[in-house]
């Protein structure tokens, strides 16, 4: 809820006009979900509250950690479903990594979120309290983070209830995190985009790409039959954001990794302003993928380098703890 519809719904069950701005002050700025313990609250508008809203965050069902010190979360829903989040320390910030659906319709060959189906959209608190939840973990720690929508699920399937969790979170009564620090990533809904780039321009946008040609991506990811990739690119060149975008590959050994394939990769972004995020694949053994070893992901790079573009390989952190995207969920979906 926004704060302006507590302080209505506040309002209208008898509060005084404040309540709203000291229940946001609790939950967010203070990460305290206990109405009990609202000293400034009178005792029985503590009691009345505690009725009236369901505000502690959704439990940790079970945590992994890595030696570098990335955090893996399972977290059950009140319906039984699970979804993962996950904390990553970078320098000098945080980065939490949040699911947005329970499952992924989308399917695509090489993830194990899109191997378990679509269970169903979350709701804007059950994003937002992933946040709270990650923010405890980090105890008294002030210092930026940044918010990637790169968990489990489409995010742009769930527009709704992203856009009201983003409201919350960017407030400055709410979680007060700077839209720049966000990123939402998405495999491809230009219906989605189009509505993120209106209403959040300053949000930052990562783009799924995995495959240098429409034919590739289309057997990879099943969406780009329905979200064709001419034209989402035409879309990133038409509307030249403030932000980079950020296109995102998953290097698949054999699959979509050849120097050959690096020089398409150019060719078909050529004139989007642009980040390239090489992700080496993190393997799962129930899916039929494999890393390229370090050589052939190092020509990769070098490829697009020379073609003057900006490239990151990004090593998937907490491999040990299974943390590509949806593994935790699904393992122990089978338990
Ligand atoms: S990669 Fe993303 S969009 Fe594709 S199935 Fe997995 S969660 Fe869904």
């Amino acid at each position: 809820m926004q704060l302006d519809e507590l302080k209505a719904e506040l309002h209208a069950a008898g509060f005084p006009a404040f309540t709203a701005r000291q229940v946001f002050q609790w939950v967010y700025h203070k990460n305290n979900q206990d109405p009990a313990s609202w000293s400034n609250v009178a005792k029985a508008g503590r009691e009345r509250l505690a009725a009236l809203y369901g505000l502690a965050p959704r439990p940790i069902l079970e945590r992994r950690g890595d030696a570098g010190g990335t955090r893996k979360f399972l977290i059950g829903l009140a319906d039984n479903h699970r979804i993962e989040t996950v904390l990553i320390p970078e320098k000098g910030h945080y980065t939490f990594c949040l699911s947005s659906q329970a499952g992924c319709a989308l399917a695509c060959a090489f993830c194990a979120t899109g191997a378990m189906g679509f269970r169903r959209n979350l709701s804007a608190g059950e994003i937002v309290s992933q946040v709270l939840t990650l923010k405890k973990e980090l105890g008294d720690y002030a210092g930026r983070i940044n918010l990637v929508f790169m968990g489990m699920g489409e995010p742009l399937l769930n527009y709704e209830n992203l856009a009201r969790a983003l409201r919350i979170v960017c407030a400055e009564d709410g979680l007060n995190v700077s839209p720049r620090h966000v990123t939402v990533s998405t495999a491809g809904i230009l219906a989605g985009l189009d509505r993120l780039e209106h209403d959040f321009p300053l949000v930052k946008i990562a783009f799924s790409l995995n495959a240098p040609d429409p034919l590739l991506r289309s057997e990879l990811m099943p969406i780009s039959r329905r979200e064709g990739l001419v034209g989402l690119l035409d879309y990133f060149r038409a509307h030249e954001r403030r932000q980079r975008i950020t296109f995102e590959y998953v290097l698949l050994a054999g699959i979509n990794d050849s120097p050959a394939q690096a020089r398409q990769l150019a060719r078909l972004i050529h004139g989007i302003p642009a980040k390239i995020n090489l992700i080496p694949y993190n393997p799962n053994p129930r899916l039929p993928f494999r890393r390229p070893d370090e050589a052939g992901i190092e020509k990769f790079r070098s490829v697009l380098l020379e073609k003057g573009l900006t490239v990151v390989t990004r090593w998937s952190k907490g491999e040990d703890i299974r943390s590509a995207c949806g593994q935790l969920a699904v393992l122990t979906e089978d338990c």
